[in-house]
């Protein structure tokens, strides 16, 4: 049984040694050198190489270097073959850490104000108290709570929408279509967690903006799927939307001529609103290949119907 690790370059170091750590007598291959392909049961990449199942035929479980798992969802992968995402307290901290960065932002009017610096103007605007800011997030997957934990101690007026019903402390549950339209209606900050699947992408549409108050603003954290561009450019043009933090985008990297770079109404960061740390996420890994020879389900696993 070995482990091959196929992670960028400047990773990859950092993956050896954490994962060596966490299981001195692991069998662990670093791509591409991978002795005897027959003997590669786990694999941790970002993305899945060429020929996967043919090229390594006693392959058992993928860990997908990150939270999401879309890019994995083409892959006609047998169901011998366990997909695991990573669940890590380090990676959920950073999507905290962001997601609070551009609510606070976008509700303290940050932007406005870096327009106005811009133009040398000195002028104050009206302030909302955070208990009258309704902020929703779409996903209440283990980003989703763990960030709606964080801005309820702001005091923010919280909620959420998922699939299935959930019960959160301080936060108003949605869920399904027809929590969607209600959820909608009242989010002045919208946030983004969801997964990308076929249900989920475009979710972000004309369709959707204008349920929402005049001026509320969107954070998309999930990926850049999710978002139909054009009708978030026609939404802030209109000001039925009043800005955009885009962490994610439709290519990465965003093309350099795109007109969103820009856009006075638009921020991008570079899909770094939260990153796996090595050292922080090997242990999960080593606990859920523990989890997977015991015939335990493994804490990540993917449900691939589902598609998260
Ligand atoms: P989880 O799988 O824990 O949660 C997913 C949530 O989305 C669940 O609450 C689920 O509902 C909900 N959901 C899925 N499909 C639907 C649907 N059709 N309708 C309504 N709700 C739906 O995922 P995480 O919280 O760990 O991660 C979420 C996403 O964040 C990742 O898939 C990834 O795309 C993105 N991400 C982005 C990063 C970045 O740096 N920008 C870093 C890490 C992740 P239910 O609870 O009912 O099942």
């Amino acid at each position: 049984m070995a482990l091959l690790v196929r992670t960028s370059r400047d990773r990859t170091a950092a993956w050896r040694t954490a994962l060596h750590q966490a299981a001195p007598d692991l069998d662990i291959r670093i791509w591409p050198e991978c002795g005897d392909p027959a003997e590669i049961t786990a694999l941790l990449t970002w993305k899945a190489p060429p020929d996967l199942v043919q090229r390594f035929p006693n392959l058992r479980v993928i860990f997908s270097e990150g939270a999401g798992v879309d890019q994995f969802l083409s892959l006609d992968l047998p169901d011998t073959v366990s997909l695991v995402r990573i669940v890590d307290p380090a990676l959920t901290g950073m999507m905290v850490e962001y997601g609070t960065w551009a609510t606070l932002a976008l509700h303290r009017r940050i932007p406005a104000y870096q327009r106005a610096q811009a133009a040398h103007e000195w002028r104050g605007l009206p302030h909302m108290l955070v208990r009258d800011r309704r902020v929703g997030v779409l996903g209440l997957g283990v980003l989703g709570r763990a960030l709606l934990e964080r801005l309820r101690l702001f005091g923010f007026d919280c909620a959420g929408w998922s699939r299935g019903a959930h019960a959160l402390d301080g936060a108003m549950c949605f869920a399904g279509a027809e929590g969607l339209q209600p959820f909608l209606a009242r989010t002045d900050i919208l946030i983004c967690l969801l997964p990308l699947t076929d249900e989920t992408r475009g979710i972000l549409s004309a369709a959707h903006f204008n349920v929402m108050p005049r001026g509320a603003a969107l954070i998309n954290c999930g990926r850049g799927g999710h978002l139909v561009e054009q009708d978030l450019l026609d939404a802030l043009a209109s000001g039925q939307l009043s800005h955009a933090i885009l962490d994610v985008t439709t290519p990465e990297p965003l093309p350099v001529d795109h007109p969103f770079w820009d856009h006075p109404d638009v921020t991008i960061t570079p899909h770094v609103a939260s990153d796996t740390t090595p050292t922080s996420a090997a242990a999960q890994v080593i606990e859920n290949l523990k989890c997977l020879q015991r015939g335990e389900v493994p804490v990540g696993l993917v449900d691939r119907q589902r598609g998260y």
